[in-house]
This record gives C-alpha cells, sequence and structure tokens, in this order.
C-alpha cells in the first residue's frame, strides 16, 4: 500500500504541468526542424529550452527497456539518460537536477505514447541524482495548451507563435524536400538550409512576445527564393513518393535510418505528412468530440452539459479557424517563389475514408490520418506511398492491412517500413525495388499525358 502510494505521488507530483520559468527545458529531438523551432519558441518566452543531442543514448534507452516498448520510448529515453548524465560529468558538483524539466508530451487514446512520461520517470527514479529532474508535458486532450506550465497571460500567445513555427518547420522540411533532388551542387541543399534554420531560430527569439509574425513570414520568403536559385532547371522531375506513418519514426531521420535522403538516392521526390497536420487532427479529432458530447447532453435532458459542450465546440471552432488561416497564410508566402507541396486538410483525409468505407474518425488513432493521406496522394497521383512506424505499432499495422490491397488494385506501388534500431540487410533491395516500380508508374502517367 505504501508502495503505492509512493508510486502515485511520483508519478503525479514528478510527472505535471507546472511553471517552467526559468528552468532549462530539455526537448527531445524528433523533427530537425521542428524541435529546433520550437525550443526557440521557449526561449522566446524565458524559458532557456534546448534539443537534446540524439540517438547516442540509444544503448542506454534499451538498457533501462524491457523490449515490449516501442522504438521512440527506447530512444527518447536514452537521449535524456545520456543528456543527464553528460551533464552531470561536465559540471561535477555544480550539476543541480532541480535546475532541468524534461519535456515530454504526451496523447490519449491508445498509442502507448501517452505513457511515456511515466515510464521515462520510473527509469529517472532509479538513478537518486536525476530524482529531481521533473517531468511535464502539453497534452493533445486540450489541443496542447501551455496555460498550466507558464503564465496565463503569455500562454495563449506562446501556443500561437509555436503552431506558427510547426507550419514554418513543415515549409522548410518541403523547400528542402523539393530542392535537394534537383540541386545542381551536391550537399549545397543542406549547408544552406542548416544556416536557414539557425536564421529562423534567431529571428524567433528575437521577435519575443511581440506577435510579429510578418517578420518570420518575410524571413521565409527569403530562404524560398535562395534555396530555389540551387535547382537546376533542366533536371527531370522525378517520380513523386509520399510518406505516411507514425509520427516520431518519420520525422526523425537517425530512427529512419534516414529514409528520405535514400529515396532520394534511387530517384524520388518525396513528400512526408507534416507535423501541421497532426496539430490539426488533434483540433479536428476534440471538436469531433465536444459534438458528440453535445449529442449526449441532449438525449439526456441535460441542458449544463448542453451548454457546456457548445462553449468548448465555440473554442475548438475558433482555434482550427485561426490555425487553417495560419496554415494557409505561411504556406502562400512560400509557395509565390516555389512550387512546393501543400497540406492536407483534415476534412478532405475524412471524406477520403468516408467516401471508400474503409476506417472511421471514431477509432481514432494515426490510422485515420496516415490511410486518409495515402489515399490522397494516391488522388493527387503520387507514384508510391511508403508507410513508415515502429516495429509492432498497432496503428500503423492497420494502415498496412487496409492500404496494401487498395493501392495493389490501383497500381500504386506501396512500401512498409518498420524500425527497431536494427539493421535490416534487405532494406535497401526493398527500397530499390519500390523506386524501380515507382519510376514505371511515373513513365506510364507520363506516356499517358502525351495521349
Ligand atoms: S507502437 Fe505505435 S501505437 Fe504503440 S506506442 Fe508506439 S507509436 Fe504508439
Amino acid at each position: 500500500m505504501q508502495e503505492q502510494q509512493f508510486f502515485e505521488e511520483r508519478l503525479t507530483k514528478s510527472v505535471g504541468q507546472f511553471d517552467i520559468t526559468g528552468k532549462t527545458l530539455l526537448m527531445p529531438d524528433m523533427s530537425p526542424f521542428g524541435s529546433r523551432l520550437l525550443t526557440s519558441c521557449f526561449r522566446a518566452y524565458g524559458v532557456p529550452a534546448q534539443v537534446m543531442p540524439t540517438y547516442d543514448g540509444l544503448e542506454l534507452g534499451k538498457e533501462y527497456t524491457s523490449g515490449k516498448e516501442c522504438f521512440p520510448c527506447q530512444v527518447t529515453l536514452g537521449d535524456v539518460l545520456y543528456y543527464l548524465r553528460q551533464e552531470k560529468e561536465r559540471l561535477g558538483s555544480e550539476f543541480s537536477p532541480e535546475d532541468y524539466v524534461y519535456f515530454m508530451p504526451e496523447a490519449d487514446g491508445p498509442c502507448r505514447f501517452g505513457m511515456y512520461n511515466k515510464m521515462h520517470r520510473l527509469v529517472l527514479d532509479k538513478f537518486p541524482e536525476f530524482e529531481d529532474v521533473n517531468i511535464t508535458y502539453l497534452s493533445s486532450t486540450d489541443t496542447y495548451s501551455s496555460s498550466m506550465i507558464m503564465p496565463e497571460e503569455k500562454s495563449k500567445l506562446f501556443r500561437r507563435l509555436a503552431y506558427v513555427a510547426t507550419i514554418i518547420s513543415d515549409v522548410l522540411d518541403r523547400v528542402v524536400w523539393r530542392v535537394r533532388p534537383y540541386e545542381k551542387v551536391p550537399g549545397e541543399t543542406d549547408a544552406f538550409m542548416e544556416d536557414a534554420l539557425q536564421e529562423m531560430r534567431d529571428k524567433i527569439e528575437s521577435i519575443g512576445e511581440s506577435r510579429d509574425f510578418n517578420a518570420l513570414y518575410t524571413l521565409l520568403e527569403d530562404i524560398v527564393k535562395r534555396a530555389k536559385k540551387m535547382m537546376d532547371p533542366d533536371k527531370p522531375r522525378r517520380p513523386l513518393i509520399g510518406i505516411i506513418g507514425e509520427i516520431y519514426l518519420r520525422t526523425h531521420p537517425q530512427s529512419n535510418q534516414h529514409l528520405i535522403k535514400e529515396i532520394e538516392t534511387y530517384g524520388g521526390e518525396v513528400v512526408d505528412a507534416s507535423l501541421g497536420e497532426w496539430f490539426n487532427f488533434v483540433a479536428y479529432s476534440n471538436l469531433r468530440d465536444t459534438r458528440r458530447k453535445w449529442t449526449q447532453s441532449w438525449k439526456k435532458g441535460d441542458i449544463q452539459g448542453m451548454f457546456s459542450a457548445s462553449r468548448k465546440w465555440l473554442d475548438y471552432q475558433i482555434e482550427i479557424k485561426y490555425q487553417l488561416w495560419r496554415q494557409d497564410q505561411t504556406y502562400a508566402r512560400a509557395r509565390k517563389h516555389l512550387d512546393i507541396h501543400e497540406d492536407h486538410r483534415i476534412a478532405s483525409l475524412e471524406n477520403r475514408l468516408d467516401n471508400d468505407r474503409l476506417f472511421n474518425f471514431d477509432i481514432g488513432t494515426e490510422a485515420a490520418i496516415s490511410i486518409g493521406g495515402a489515399l490522397e496522394y494516391v488522388h493527387e497521383n503520387y507514384d508510391g506511398v511508403v508507410n513508415v512506424f515502429p516495429f509492432t505499432c498497432m496503428p500503423s499495422t492497420i494502415c498496412s492491412a487496409i492500404l496494401k490491397p487498395i493501392l495493389l488494385e490501383k497500381k500504386v506501388p506501396y512500401l512498409d517500413a518498420s524500425y527497431d534500431g536494427s539493421i535490416q540487410p534487405n532494406r535497401e533491395l526493398a527500397i530499390r525495388t519500390f523506386m524501380y516500380q515507382a519510376q514505371q508508374r511515373q513513365s506510364r502517367r507520363n506516356q499517358a499525358k502525351k495521349g
């Protein structure tokens, strides 16, 4: 009983949403642009956040897990253990665990991601020197509101800046995927974008709490214009490959063994599902939930319940409208100069599912947007689809079961790419075969166009 109480306390008091002002926020690396720009948003609001080096601690992550956890859990655990150990070694007796807060967001639903932060707590507690490193999170249940981790008056504006920064990171990714396969000088795009990322980080930190989004858009336009100059206009268009799947695996290059670059090496141009798509999906799902709650309250004659659901519905509507407006604005500024691919609308992904009666948003999970996203790629004439996920991931396995037969029937090349940190000897062969099929599909399409 005492033991149970002890754990309950650890999992509620040392994993929670509390004011992080002045603490060093430790951000796990995920999407290279996304994690770094989000860190800069925290810094703009006075939180000295930093992205932890990634993947160096994988052995540690594996050592302190049982093997039943999914791969992102092992990678992120390894990152924080490795970082804290390095910090302790660097600072010696000056190391003060209370100065750090480890940031591990969560989501509801069947995905164990919602439990990572608790599990990481239990592992950190095995090291007495890390017991006082608290863990904080933002949660999908309230569309990642930051109102509990920073002063109320700052939190709404912070969330808006963080959303815009996320969309900017999506655009920067799309610029890389559009330019790099056609670059005149090999390696030039990556080198340029590294500097461009730093410029954007500096800009976000310098605008601080001023909400001068226009300054960010102006810089974004400038980056896009400069990136475009690196393209060789004489290089023929490559087969277009759409990536769907689990968000961490598809955006963390080390975990997916640099899949995008590998597809490019074998002749493809890639578009990965965006981070913005996930945030829009979370807001959209919460809106659907409030609609369901309103109906339930109406059936029970619960006026108070109907009133509270209506208020929440209105809040989510405003938030979604705001998000889509900002997303369109950001993409438009970039697309003035370069034809990067637009992002999918969540409502049209839902329509794709309903039209084909394959899956339903009521079932939820990332499978909803992955299946819808893959069908949208097919509708947009992509030449192949890759589903990227942690080995044994349940929603992604559902995607695979649903998509494989459909895409086979539509003659669209499809590849499952699961990862657990090990090297698969036949992976390269699978990608090369897939790319050969994608090239054939592209030539068939081109011939059909010519008539
Ligand atoms: S395997 Fe997939 S569904 Fe399961 S916890 Fe990991 S990401 Fe979530």
